[in-house]
Formats: structure tokens, C-alpha cells, sequence
């Protein structure tokens, strides 16, 4: 019994033995930390005590046992001591460890350092305050890297921001030049006889204008995009509709390359919320890429169905195909399938691009609700891209837009392509004979507006700046004003707001012609009086659409 009594430990060692157990972890977890601990003992006239780590971040002598009051605050950085002030009264107000703070300590020898910590107050069986213990670590370097991590991002989004302004503005200066290049190819196309190789050669100018003016188009709106600026228009639409529009925009161009192009529409209308002009896009692009990648004589569908609560589109073609590995990054900005992902054999890589549309198409259907995929069985086992968006429950269209393209239309490309083109001798005199004022500093431009305008059959004056418009205005009394809004003196919206106050006979209508085509600008322009806000370069159908708006 007493031998049994011997071997017990008391309840004293064992209490001492695992409070040095705890300290002793307490003291590794400091170590294996890099923690640092530091106590102000109000019990000894709240001298303060630090341990090894805290002198060595602090600058302190180790062997200075306790150090007088107010040394911790003096080591302070001056803008972090009411934050410390606030920390450490928000730790004597509450039971347990109080907010955990980022602040700054300077050493005598000038050197700061960054410290994340928290305090905790320990109390006596009264209640009173005994000691306050702090413990921190050193987060220098992480601060250190933060900062220059955040500079570097700055910097990066303010090269992104000029990359975009920059793309913005290449593209509105882009719109210039091309101007009258294309007006140019219309005058030529207008007044050429026979001859086949000019009949050729021409074509292949309007081929290649169109598909520079499209490049225009992707890099602003890639601008647009990224910058978040662009705003959709929406409304009830059928989605025949706007697929009859984006087809538009293929038959050419898959005639030329003997495609089999096949349409199957849905046998039900189906309605969709959405803003037409941007559906279309987003359907052209798809079909535009289908024709560009796949070989002559290939084939090509569309086919369009309900699925549940949505509508869905299919493009798809048996051409040249998408590796495996590239199909997951194709609707990537500036994303191209390059040779080294598609090896030999992938004749056709060669086509021109940017990379853009496939995520021009993404943003926007996504915009709209919906999704977009993209499949292919490998190299040269053809596409399919998939569009998903929210169908409405009931079609509130007009049904004019529904018949044509609501059956299942199979033919070949040529046979649509020649009646995708309403520029003819029928169309010049349907819109003949009437009074037009063409406001534009850039020379060129103007100088071969007029001419298409005058081949067209009508009456044309020519302006300089805003000032010369109005004067012109007044004494030719035009129908119509084709309006250039940047231009020296007085600029085409002034220039509008004060035709619209002379008293003309007849009110013309204006029409604002320039490289500014954001939602702004055409409301800008709706502001000034302006009717109508076209994008330069015009095409010819667009053209006869304001001189006729009967067509
Ligand atoms: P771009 O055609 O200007 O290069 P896109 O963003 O439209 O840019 O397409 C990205 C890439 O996806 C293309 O470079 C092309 O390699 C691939 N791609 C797109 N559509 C098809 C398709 N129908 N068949 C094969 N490859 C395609």
C-alpha cells in the first residue's frame, strides 16, 4: 500500500510537469515560426520583456532583461500607432486574443520591418490586468513582394488600357482610308465593261476590302469588349431571322468555294431575346469560319432546334478540323490553332485571322444567356460549333419574318450568292435623282462619295468643315446630308444642330458618315439631329437603303 502510494505522482508534479510540457511547445511553435514574443508586466510597473526573436527584429540588446515602459510604442512607425492604440484597446476589451494587425516597427539603426501580430491580456483571479502578451511575425518580404506585385499589375492593366485605346483608335483611322478604297471598287464596279480580267480583278478588290473592313470591325470590337463598353440592344427576335441575316454574309464566299451549303430551320418558330445585330455576328462568324476552314467542293450545315427551354444552332462543316489539344483554347482571345498543334497535313492552317472572332462569339453569347461549344473528331474530320441560348416560351414576331427561312432549305451555295447582291442597274434607278450634301475634310473620301453618288444619278455638292456645310445647306437645299463628325472648324454634330435651325424648304435628312460607332457616338449624334449613323466605310446596299428607304 505504501510502496503503491510512492510510485503515484502527486497531483503537484503532475500539473508542473504539463505546464512545462506546454511551454515547451509553446517555445517550438515560436521557433519553428520565426514568431516573436514580447509581455509588458503591469505586476512590475509595466516594464516590458522580449524575447530573442523580438530583440533580434527589433534591434534590442537579448541581454537586457526588461526594458522600461513605453519601449514597444517607441519602436512604432508613427502612422501605425493608433491603429496599434485601437488593437490594443480592442484586446483589453474582449476575453481571448484580440484583432490580428499588420503594422511597422523602426530600429534605431533606421531599418523598418513589417510585422503581422495580435495581443492577448492575461488577468488575475480579481480581473485585474497582469500582463499584456504580444506575439508577431516578420512579414517584410511578403510586403515587400505585394507591392511589387500590385505595381506590376498596375503597370500591366495601364499597357492593357493603352493596348485597347491604341486598337481603338488604329481601327477608327483604319476606317479613313478604307472609305474611299471602297467607294472606289464601286465606282469601278459600276462603270466596268466586260473584260473579264478586269471583271475578276475587281472582284477580288470588293473581296478584299470586305474582309479588311471585317477586320476592322473584330479589332474594335475586341476593344469594345475588353474595355466592357459594349451595350446590347435587345428584343424579341425569331431566330430564323437572325439566322437568314448571318447567312447573308456566307453565300459569296461558300459559292466561291463550290461548298454544299445546307440549312435545316426548326419546324417550329423560335423566339429569342437578343440583340439582333450582335446575333448575327456571332452567326456569321461561325458560318465565315466554316467556309475559311474547310476545303473547296466541302460541305457545310446549319441547323437550328428547340431543346427543352432552349434554342439551339449547330454549325457545322467537314473541313480541315481542330486537334484535340487546341480545342479547348480556340475561344481564347488572339487564340490560333498554329502548325505545331496541327501537324502535317493540316493543309489550309495557312488562313488569315486574328484570333479573334471565336471569342468575340463567346462574349457575346454569353452576354446574351446562353453558351457556345466546339467539337471536332481531330485533323481533317471537320467542326462543329454548338450555340446554346434561352428560348422564349411564345414567339411575339412579326410574322413576316418567319416563312422564308422556317422550312428545311437545301441548295448550293451559287444559286443564293447572286441574289445576295442588290447593287444593280435597278437599284441605281430606284434611288436616283435626288439633292445630296457630302460633308467630309478627308479629300479622298468626299471626292469619290461624290463620284459613286453622281454614277448613281444624283445631284451632289461637296463641304469641307462644319461651316462650309452649313453654307452649302442653306444655298443648295439638299434631301440628304451625308455628315463626317470630327472635322476642323466646326465639327458634323454642331454642324447639324445649326442646319436643323435654318429654314429650309424641306427638311433634309442627315446622315452622320463616320469612324465612331459606339452606342455613345450614334446617341451623340441622335442628340445633334442627326437621323441616321453609319459607319465608314459604307457599302453600296447600305448606300441605296438611306437614299431609298422604300428598298
Ligand atoms: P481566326 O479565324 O481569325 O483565326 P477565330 O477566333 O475565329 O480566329 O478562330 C480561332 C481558331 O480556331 C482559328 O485560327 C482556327 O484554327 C480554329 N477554327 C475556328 N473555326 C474553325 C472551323 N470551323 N474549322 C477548323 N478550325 C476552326
Amino acid at each position: 500500500m505504501r510502496r503503491a502510494a510512492l510510485l503515484r505522482p502527486s497531483v503537484r508534479t503532475l500539473e508542473s510537469d504539463s505546464l512545462a510540457a506546454t511551454e515547451m511547445q509553446v517555445r517550438l511553435a515560436l521557433e519553428a515560426s520565426g514568431a516573436a514574443m514580447w509581455i509588458i508586466d503591469y505586476a512590475r510597473g509595466a516594464r516590458e520583456r522580449f524575447d530573442a526573436r523580438s530583440c533580434e527584429l527589433a534591434g534590442l540588446d537579448p541581454n537586457v532583461e526588461s526594458w522600461p515602459p513605453g519601449t514597444f510604442c517607441n519602436l512604432l512607425h508613427p502612422d501605425d500607432r493608433a491603429l496599434m492604440q485601437a488593437a490594443c484597446e480592442a484586446t483589453h476589451a474582449v476575453p481571448g486574443r484580440g484583432p490580428l494587425v499588420e503594422y511597422r516597427i523602426v530600429r534605431d539603426d533606421g531599418e523598418m520591418r513589417w510585422l503581422q501580430g495580435a495581443g492577448i491580456v492575461r488577468r488575475d483571479v480579481q480581473g485585474r490586468v497582469r500582463q499584456f502578451i504580444g506575439v508577431s511575425v516578420d512579414v517584410t518580404e511578403r510586403k515587400r513582394l505585394d507591392s511589387k506585385l500590385r505595381a506590376t499589375i498596375e503597370k500591366l492593366g495601364e499597357a492593357d488600357r493603352r493596348k485597347d485605346e491604341f486598337l481603338a483608335t488604329l481601327a477608327h483611322e483604319l476606317r479613313n482610308p478604307l472609305a474611299p478604297i471602297r467607294n472606289g471598287v464601286q465606282i469601278l464596279k459600276l462603270s466596268m465593261g466586260t473584260d473579264e480580267t478586269l471583271v475578276r480583278t475587281v472582284a477580288m478588290m470588293e473581296r478584299q476590302t470586305s474582309h479588311l473592313v471585317r477586320l476592322v470591325d473584330d479589332l474594335l470590337d475586341l476593344s469594345r469588349i475588353t474595355r466592357g463598353t459594349v451595350q446590347l440592344r435587345t428584343s424579341r427576335l425569331a431566330l430564323s431571322e437572325v439566322l437568314s441575316g448571318a447567312l447573308e454574309s456566307v453565300w459569296g464566299p461558300s459559292s466561291a468555294k463550290q461548298h454544299e451549303l445546307t440549312v435545316r430551320m426548326a419546324d417550329e418558330p423560335i423566339g429569342i431575346e437578343g440583340d439582333r445585330d450582335r446575333l448575327t455576328q456571332v452567326f456569321s462568324n461561325l458560318l465565315l469560319n466554316a467556309v475559311k476552314y474547310t476545303e473547296p467542293g466541302g460541305r457545310l450545315e446549319l441547323v437550328s432546334r428547340r431543346e427543352g427551354s432552349d434554342a439551339l444552332v449547330s454549325v457545322k462543316d467537314t473541313g480541315i478540323g481542330i486537334p484535340k489539344q487546341a480545342l479547348e483554347h480556340i475561344f481564347e482571345m488572339f487564340s490560333r490553332v498554329r502548325p505545331a498543334d496541327a501537324d502535317a497535313g493540316a493543309a489550309g492552317r495557312g488562313e488569315p485571322g486574328l484570333g479573334i472572332g471565336l471569342a468575340l462569339v463567346r462574349q457575346l453569347v454569353e452576354m446574351h444567356g446562353g453558351a457556345v461549344s466546339g467539337r471536332s473528331e481531330g485533323l481533317g474530320r471537320g467542326a462543329e460549333f454548338i450555340v446554346r441560348l434561352p428560348a422564349l416560351g411564345e414567339l411575339a414576331v412579326s410574322p413576316a419574318a418567319w416563312p422564308a427561312a422556317s422550312r428545311a432549305v437545301e441548295h448550293a451555295g451559287e444559286v443564293r450568292a447572286e441574289s445576295s447582291m442588290p447593287e444593280g442597274s435597278s437599284a441605281v434607278r430606284a434611288s436616283a435623282g435626288r439633292r445630296i450634301l457630302v460633308v467630309d475634310d478627308h479629300a479622298d473620301g468626299a471626292a469619290s462619295l461624290e463620284a459613286l453618288l453622281r454614277m448613281l444619278g444624283h445631284e451632289v455638292r461637296q463641304a469641307r468643315d462644319g461651316i462650309e456645310a452649313i453654307e452649302v445647306a442653306q444655298a443648295f437645299e439638299p434631301d440628304v446630308i451625308f455628315m463626317d463628325i470630327g472635322m476642323p472648324r466646326l465639327n458634323g454634330l454642331d454642324a447639324a444642330r445649326r442646319i436643323r435651325e435654318l429654314p429650309l424648304a424641306t427638311r433634309p435628312s442627315i446622315v452622320a458618315l463616320t469612324g465612331w460607332g459606339q452606342d455613345t457616338d450614334r446617341k451623340r449624334s441622335e442628340q445633334a439631329g442627326i437621323d441616321q449613323h453609319l459607319v465608314k466605310p459604307i457599302e453600296l446596299a447600305a448606300l441605296h437603303r438611306v437614299l431609298d428607304p422604300t428598298r
